[in-house]
């Protein structure tokens, strides 16, 4: 069974004026479907044909560079779509808004290290949310579509929350304001979905 490109779980424009309808056509139906194909033809009658996109990720061998990049994009753009939705925004709360007071010491302190991770990872990559086996949470930055569950490349949690920082991800509407994508990035975080996650994985 191949991979197939997941659908968009809201509208293009939904996410308008954060993040632009062109983008997230070009982004979901190009790039992402993009990812989807080579990492089809990459694993297409390999060991790795079949499996799970975790499996494949966390027992990578790191040298198959065309699925790291392409698993990675893969598995990075399908959480991606899902952390966020059009009525986004605001802060969590429950166990995940006590993970990261207990990581950062408040959320306004987390959205900070999230940011820079996001603001200082030179070239294309993503900023993570991970958790940690008994819930510790911590956030991180992999370059290209490398992933934290990839061996040795980022935190080694399990991400719950990502942001793509490479240029197609925001450069139609943001242009080189990359830190003003990013802030409006935290206008629309699903929060309640990243609770789910954290609740899933810790
Ligand atoms: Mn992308």
């Amino acid at each position: 069974m191949a991979f197939e490109l997941p659908s968009l779980p809201y509208a293009h424009d939904a996410l308008e004026p954060n993040i632009d309808s062109r983008t997230m056509e070009i982004h979901h139906g190009k790039h992402h479907a993009g990812y989807t194909k080579k990492l089809n033809a990459a694993i297409e009658g390999t060991e790795l044909e079949g499996r799970d996109i975790s499996d494949i990720l966390s027992n990578l061998d790191m040298k198959n560079s065309a699925v790291r990049n392409n698993g990675g994009g893969y598995y990075n753009h399908s959480l991606f779509w899902q952390v966020m939705g059009p009525n986004g925004g605001g802060q969590p709360s429950g166990d995940l808004a006590n993970a990261i007071n207990d990581a950062y010491g408040s959320f306004d302190a987390f959205k900070e290290k999230f940011a820079a991770a996001a603001g200082s990872r030179f070239g294309s990559g993503w900023a993570w949310l991970c958790v940690h086996e008994g819930g510790r949470v911590e956030v991180c930055s992999t370059p290209n579509q490398d992933n934290p569950i990839m061996p040795g490349v980022g935190c080694g949690g399990t991400p719950i929350l990502g942001l793509d920082v490479w240029e197609h991800a925001y450069y139609l509407n943001y242009q080189n304001r990359r830190p003003d994508y990013v802030q409006a990035f935290f206008n629309v975080i699903n929060w309640d979905e990243v609770s789910k996650r954290y609740a899933d994985e810790k």
